[in-house]
């Protein structure tokens, strides 16, 4: 199958995609498992979605300690060079203050409202 065609299937089955996920963080992972693809296809998949402009690239940094999101960039040079978890924090986990290379940070992608053509 060529990758427009894939795609094309991917946007036709965008709708049933989007009432199990949320459209505001959808992983490779997510679309993998829903299309049943290998993990290059549907990563080649979202970044052909960022080129139409149906996702947005986002960088997610989770708290190593909870796995909760803290904080999402568009860039990855944007991410700060610290970062606290404010669960962590209040549940007084020994750690709850992470540096950069202790950050886990995901990618994931965030749909547009708006299809252009
Ligand atoms: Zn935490």
């Amino acid at each position: 199958m060529t990758t427009i065609k894939m795609f094309t299937q991917f946007l036709n089955k965008k709708a049933d995609l989007l009432e199990s996920l949320d459209p505001d963080r959808i992983y490779v992972e997510n679309v993998r498992s829903f299309l049943n693809l290998p993990t290059k296809a549907a990563k080649l998949l979202c970044e052909m979605a960022v080129k139409q402009r149906l996702f947005k690239k986002k960088h997610g940094v989770y708290c190593p300690t909870c796995d909760r999101l803290v904080k999402s960039f568009d860039n990855l040079d944007e991410v700060d060079s610290t970062f606290e978890c404010d669960v962590c924090r209040e549940l007084e986990e020994p750690q709850y203050q992470f540096n950069k290379s202790e950050m886990k940070i995901l990618t994931f992608y965030k749909l547009l409202d708006k299809i252009n053509d």
